[in-house]
């Protein structure tokens, strides 16, 4: 079952990705309108990292919110897949406006580690990316234990202009998302993924943080491409081609059986 997880997460283009158990994060749900979209007796809780260290994001912040909804369609195309496959399960997918404690879920999930700046900061991307996560009641192996990555260096406490960043851990986006909506924040053209939000800030946690230092670019990457590129099944307005060649229609080629 977890081959066939990973043929159809791989065909529809999410590579990164890892499982911890629903029960885990349970008690940690974020207030949302989307918390009722949860299935009734979830299990797991499949999550995904999604690059942007791409060249077409650092020339053009905005472009995050294309690949976002790229992303989006990635999830939604990759849940028919999944509801196909395993027909007596519900599976849900979350981005925007998610329930889910992303960053955490994701550590869980063995695909990187929390940093002290609230960001996840994983091996190939550094904090360099955003999180999905499709909530299913199919009991699925778990992918591993939150890897270790921050140095506790406190570089991003110490400079964050806004104080909104603290030794216990927390982040408090309200003081984010003031300081850089003021006249003092020179520098708020670059974005700040956490907790299922792109958020518009300074960036300073991000840039001196001593684990992006070492992140080069993922243009090559499948997820970039196929939200980069002009013939690619998703399209920029939040819509699909249908039936277009990537991930459906390698899956429809597989056995019923399978
Ligand atoms: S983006 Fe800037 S203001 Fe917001 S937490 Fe990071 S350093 Fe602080
Ligand atoms: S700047 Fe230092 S303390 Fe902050 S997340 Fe990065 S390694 Fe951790």
């Amino acid at each position: 079952m977890t081959g066939m997880l990973s043929l159809i997460m791989n065909a529809n283009n999410l590579f990164d990705f890892g499982v911890c158990a629903y029960n885990k994060i349970a008690d940690k749900l974020i207030e949302c309108d989307s918390q009722n979209r949860i299935p009734p007796e979830a299990e797991s809780v499949i999550c995904v990292v999604f690059p942007t260290n791409a060249d077409a994001v650092f020339n053009d912040p905005n472009e995050v919110f294309r690949l976002r909804r790229v992303a989006s369609q990635m999830l939604e195309l990759t849940c028919i897949a999944l509801r196909k496959a395993f027909s007596e399960y519900l599976f849900e997918w979350f981005l925007d406006d998610s329930p889910v404690p992303d960053v955490m879920t994701a550590s869980l999930c063995g695909l990187g580690a929390v940093g002290d700046s609230g960001l996840l900061l994983t091996p190939q991307y550094g904090s360099f990316c955003f999180i999905g996560s499709i909530v299913t009641d199919l009991i699925i192996p778990e992918t591993g234990d939150e890897i270790t990555g921050c140095v506790h260096c406190k570089k991003c406490i110490e400079r964050c202009p806004a104080a909104a960043l603290s030794e216990q851990g927390g982040f408090d986006k309200e003081k984010c998302v003031k300081y850089v909506s003021s006249s003092e924040c020179k520098n708020a053209n670059s974005f700040l993924l956490r907790q299922g939000a792109a958020v518009k800030g300074c960036n300073i946690c991000r840039e001196v943080c001593p684990y992006n230092q070492k992140i080069g670019r993922a243009n090559g990457h499948p997820f970039i491409k196929a939200a980069t590129n002009p013939g690619s099944i998703y399209t920029s307005d939040g819509g699909y081609k249908p039936m277009g060649g990537l991930g459906q229609e390698k899956f429809r080629k597989l056995p019923d059986d399978f």
